[in-house]
């Protein structure tokens, strides 16, 4: 059995920077915040995020806030805001208190007021283009706004007039008064507010003038006394627009500090692009089991203590690296290994008629819930004279190393009994349609009394008792490890990423519920479709096979 590699100990630059915080006296209480945009689900990617954010107030006894970054309502939405809350408690963590930036406009546009009074903000009649154009590049300085000279009292009047509505969208906007020149571009006169003539999800109609992202993010944690704004690493060329913003309105002033986003193989972290999969129809939905969206991922079977401890494993950097593919999928085996039922399923089924099996005679035997657990107990399964198996663990012509059935052959059927094959049926094809076997009535529940041993073991259903149910088969999404490195994104998409198959159950599986997790012996982790399985007719999604290829080559590179 594999086992998860030594959890990161609980110590990092993030901690230690907070540890030494907390040690100095400079930070009381330690307070952390999720800041989602609620313009899309969540990813993988904010996993990593909520679960640094959570664990890291969990770990110093302090607090940690969800916070709606509802800043732009031009793609914000009350389904995201619900989604996103679901999808964090979901994960397992538990806000302490729940806000929306929406909630502070009032008092970022005081604060605006107050920059303008101050002579460090301005109104800009530029357009966009216009302030982009002049806002120079890496090596040569932006130039001055023919609007940057305007008294506080003409901007106050502009601004206020702005905020009521009188200007039309793109025609204004207010900038920070900084310096042209200054060498980090982002604080060459950043604008803090621009006109939009748009219905806010939570503001309604109250405001045509809408805080930037730069403007709302560090004010928002100050307001909220946030002692660490943790963050992905583009924002650290932000952080001294994020302190200069504290610094000019003398408000308490939190510590950001950047890591390294999260990357993994195959899987895209960008919302925008992942509502491009969404509304192209390459997917069916932000729920779609292909997609990394939290809700994506639990459709196909993942649990969120295998996302955690993947996230917790990966740690954090300060540099950016993609991760494998592998690596995500082996702290889900071993969550999956540990917690899934065993259950017997046939996907491409093949006839095993025992002939010596007495007519019409059902036997119930006794089939181990997890061997990796003794207290999930037992079940009961129906073995009759006609079976179904998998239709590659029969060879009519085995190459050496093929061990299980083949002419002459005996095999385990598990938790049944001893079986040798006497003969097969074919169709005019030659396609073998049965195979045909006798059974040893001795070696009931799976070993010879007269020590005989065997060398396969395979599993099975019985046909007359077997429930037929819709299964899913899913590959990656994507054709190329690094998707969002490629031209076009979508001409790499997967054609084969779905398959709909038609699956043979043993009938206890009649009763799986949705959200349920089953290991089919032999196959892989199967989830039940919580949205489209019915009573009585459940919908299996494979969440991921059994094979560790991550952890086989670990071992070979001595890892
Ligand atoms: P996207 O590009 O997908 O829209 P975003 O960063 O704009 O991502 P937000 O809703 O603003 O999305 O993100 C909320 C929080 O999650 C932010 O603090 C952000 O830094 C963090 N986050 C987003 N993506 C990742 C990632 N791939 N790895 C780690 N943290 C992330
Ligand atoms: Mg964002």
């Amino acid at each position: 059995m594999s086992t998860v590699p030594d959890p990161t100990p609980p110590t990092d630059f993030i901690r230690e920077r907070i540890r030494s915080d907390l040690q100095s006296g400079r930070v009381q209480r330690v307070v952390t915040r999720f800041p989602p945009e609620p313009n899309g689900y969540l990813h993988i990617g904010h996993a990593k995020a909520i679960t640094l954010n959570f664990s890291i107030a969990q770990e110093f006894g302090g607090r940690c806030h969800l916070r709606m970054d509802d800043t732009n309502p031009a793609a914000e939405d009350q389904e995201y805001v619900d989604g996103i809350q679901a999808d964090v408690r979901w994960l397992g963590f538990q806000w302490d208190a729940m806000y929306y930036a929406a909630d502070y406009f009032d008092q970022l546009y005081l604060w605006a007021e107050q920059l303008v009074q101050k002579g460090l903000a301005y109104v800009d009649d530029q357009d966009v283009d216009a302030i982009a154009a002049t806002r120079g590049t890496l090596t040569a300085p932006g130039t001055d706004s023919p609007f940057r000279g305007r008294t506080p009292a003409e901007n106050l009047d502009l601004l206020r007039r702005m905020k009521a509505g009188e200007f039309q969208d793109g025609s204004r906007v207010l900038r920070a008064k900084i310096d042209m020149a200054h060498a980090n571009v982002h604080l060459r006169d950043p604008v803090l507010y621009r006109i939009r003539h748009l219905p806010h999800q939570r503001t309604g109609n109250r405001w045509c003038i809408y805080p930037m992202y730069d403007w709302a993010h560090g004010q928002s944690d100050s307001i909220e006394g946030i002692s660490h704004s943790l963050c992905t690493l583009e924002f650290e060329v932000h952080r001294p627009l994020y302190d200069w913003f504290c610094d000019a309105l003398g408000i308490q002033k939190p510590q950001q500090i950047e890591f390294a986003r999260l990357n993994v193989e195959y899987l895209l972290t960008s919302k925008r692009r992942l509502l491009q999969l969404v509304e192209g129809g390459v997917v069916d939905g932000w729920d779609d089991p292909r997609m990394p969206t939290l809700r994506g991922l639990r459709r196909r079977g993942y649990t969120p203590e295998a996302l955690v401890a993947f996230c917790k494993h990966v740690g954090v950097a300060k540099f950016n690296s993609t991760h494998e593919f592998g690596l995500l999928e082996f702290f889900l085996r071993d969550h999956l290994n540990k917690t899934a039922l065993r259950r017997m399923a046939v996907l491409d089924p093949l006839r095993l008629v025992i002939d010596n099996w007495p007519a019409g005679q059902v036997e119930m035997v006794d089939a181990q819930n997890n061997p990796e657990d003794p207290t999930a107990g037992t079940r009961q399964v129906p073995f009759s004279g006609e079976l179904l198996i998998e239709r590659d663990d029969f060879l009519e012509n085995p190459p050496k190393d093929f061990f299980r059935l083949a002419p002459g052959r005996e095999v385990r059927l598990r938790f049944g009994f001893f079986v040798r094959c006497t003969g097969v049926d074919k169709d005019a094809t030659g396609k073998v349609t049965a195979v045909h076997a006798t059974y040893d009535p001795a070696t009931r529940g799976g070993n010879a009394p007269d020590g005989r041993k065997v060398k396969a073991t395979i599993h099975w259903v019985s046909a007359p008792h077997a429930l037929q149910a819709e299964v899913r088969l899913f590959e990656q999404l994507f054709t190329v490890p690094d998707p969002a490195a490629a031209e076009n994104f979508l001409a790499v998409v997967n054609q084969n990423s779905k398959r709909t198959v038609s699956g043979w159950l043993e009938p206890s599986l009649r009763d799986a519920k949705g959200g349920e997790r089953f290991q089919f012996e032999r196959l892989a982790y199967f989830y039940c479709d919580h949205k489209d399985s019915r009573p009585g007719a459940p919908v299996f999604h494979r969440t991921v096979t059994l094979k560790d290829a991550w952890a086989k080559a670990q071992k070979k590179a001595g890892g």
